[in-house]
């Protein structure tokens, strides 16, 4: 059955982050940016999760983690880099550790911390893009089963 994207619930993943990334997403669940409002937010468990979000350049230790994370929300999903680093283009890139980010991206909001504003733009673009379209992210899923 297809669905219309009207909000997102994300997991978040601490994946070597410096925590400057941490301190702009909190500042987007606090009174100022509200993010409730918009139908987004920050849940404890994969398993109520759309969106992985990942901060920091992915680590030896915790690239696992991601993968597992990854696996337990259940499709329709999409991955999320949060940052430079978590882009790949971090001042972390190329430290004995990194992994040089998430792979496989389906959004990308970039900066060293990104600061809300531009999150939420980014993030309520890509929901207004889709439903433009009148595509939803478990068409995309959707197409991989197909191929496969
Ligand atoms: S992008 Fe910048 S703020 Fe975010 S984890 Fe990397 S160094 Fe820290």
């Amino acid at each position: 059955m297809a669905k219309t994207i009207r909000s997102l619930q994300i997991r978040h993943v601490d994946a070597g982050s410096c925590n400057g990334c941490e301190q702009e997403l909190t500042a987007l669940t606090g009174p100022d940016y509200d993010i409730q409002q918009y139908g987004l937010d920050i849940v404890a468990s994969p398993r109520h999760a759309d969106v992985l979000l990942v901060t920091g350049p992915v680590t030896d230790t915790m690239a696992r983690s991601v993968e597992r994370v990854w696996d337990a929300i259940p499709p329709p999903r999409i991955r999320m880099s949060f940052g430079d680093c978590a882009i790949g283009c971090g001042v972390f890139q190329q430290a004995y550790a990194s992994h040089g980010g998430l792979t496989d991206s389906d959004i990308a909001v970039p900066g060293c911390p990104p600061v809300p504003d531009q999150t939420l733009n980014i993030i309520r673009g890509w929901l207004a893009k889709h439903l433009r379209q009148g595509t939803t992210f478990l068409d995309k899923d959707a197409d991989s089963a197909a191929a496969t």
